[in-house]
């Protein structure tokens, strides 16, 4: 499959997706990409600023759930493939307000796989088309301690506004290939962290926290297991799903790093003690507060990655020690990218998730 692909990338303006996008198109740079995203709070064009003046790359501002906008794009570019992102991804957002998620993420996801459908049904040789669905872990529940990790055959029990419409989704792009024989994959990954990753979740409000010297809120009891992937190894999975997949598959994503949330926080404070020059707490792990553990919260995630790695040849490269750093690293070197994004919303849901 070495012909020059043609992909839409939904979602391209967030964390993974835009590391998605400077991974392909450093590592093929002929290929086209056209990356449509509705820039909601936690899509940003920054992500993608050192794309600008590639005559291989476009953004366009839109939403999946558009199908005419979404029509005409798979017609125009002649789209072979999408890496389908775009998402509301939070799940503390989801239990605030769960009516976007089931939008995008289930009305969404079933919009691009019909829009993608006709667009396919129409072609000469449809064989080398490609709709890659990316999916989380999370679809699978919560596991106890002595639980083995979650597989491809895992059952479905998701517990969250987020990951129940994530399911739903993931559910849609396998019945495409059931039914209609439209070669969708399904990749279902842990939590990723690195650059580009947007202030609420648990690692970089951690780093920014420290930075600012504000209190670092810990769920609960702080035993909270999640199992953590750098993000351009969660790219260098998607690619190798991509060439080398078979179409109809979920494969999990993982790279075997369980830790407790609050062993995590602690590494953070660790590193932002050896590399941050100035601090306005030190040792910063006086910042460590308690708060009440979110609604449902699940109790640990794990994954067992050996499909892909078996069937597929790919594992994962950075270590969470390195990768934890690079990512101490980026937060303390882009300020600039992150100040602007704490704005009054930010805070007005900041203070109603962590102050009730
Ligand atoms: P993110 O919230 O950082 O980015 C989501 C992007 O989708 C944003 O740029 C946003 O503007 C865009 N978007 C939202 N609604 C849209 C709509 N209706 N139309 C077009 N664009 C829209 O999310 P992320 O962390 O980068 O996650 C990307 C995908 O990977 C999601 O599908 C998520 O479920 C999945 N995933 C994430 C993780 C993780 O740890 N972050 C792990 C596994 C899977």
């Amino acid at each position: 499959q070495c012909e020059r692909r043609r992909l839409l990338v939904t979602g391209g303006a967030g964390f993974i997706g835009s590391n998605f996008v400077h991974y392909w198109c450093d590592r093929y740079p002929q290929d086209r990409v056209v990356v449509l995203d509705a820039l909601t709070y936690a899509g940003n064009l920054q992500n993608l600023e050192a794309l600008e003046g590639n005559p291989n790359f476009r953004f366009m501002e839109g939403d999946i759930c558009d199908r005419l906008l979404i029509d005409g794009i798979l017609k125009q570019e002649g789209i072979s493939t999408i890496a389908h992102f775009a998402a509301e991804s939070h799940v503390d957002r989801s239990i605030l307000g769960p009516d976007a998620f089931v939008r995008t993420n289930v009305v969404g996801s079933f919009t691009l796989l019909e829009a993608f459908r006709q667009h396919w049904l129409k072609q000469q040789q449809p064989h080398h088309y490609r709709f890659l669905h990316v999916s989380t872990d999370e679809v699978y529940g919560s596991l106890g301690p002595a639980d083995p990790a979650f597989t491809e055959t895992t059952p479905y029990a998701p517990n969250s506004p987020y990951s129940a419409s994530k399911a739903g989704s993931d559910h849609l792009a396998r019945a495409y290939f059931h039914t209609y024989g439209m070669p969708t994959l399904i990749t279902n990954c842990s939590n990723n962290y690195g650059a580009y990753h947007f202030p609420e979740k648990l690692i970089p409000l951690m780093c920014i926290n420290i930075l600012l010297g504000k209190p670092l809120p810990v769920y609960g009891d702080g035993q909270n297991v999640r199992d953590w992937l750098y993000v351009g190894d969660h790219c260098s999975a998607l690619d190798t799903v991509l060439h080398r997949g078979q179409p109809g598959e979920t494969y999990n994503v993982g790279g075997n790093n369980e830790v407790k949330n609050l062993d995590l926080v602690k590494t953070l404070c660790e590193l932002m003690d050896e590399l941050a020059p100035k601090l306005p707490v030190r040792p910063s792990r006086d910042l460590l507060t308690f708060v009440k553990d979110r609604p449902g919260h699940d109790r640990r995630y794990a994954i067992n990655a050996n499909k892909i790695q078996t069937e597929l040849g790919w594992t994962s490269s950075v270590t969470l020690t390195q990768g934890l750093r690079l990512t101490v690293e980026w937060y303390l070197q882009h300020q600039d990218w992150w100040q602007p994004l704490l704005s009054p919303e930010y805070q007005a849901y900041y203070n109603k998730v962590y102050h009730g």
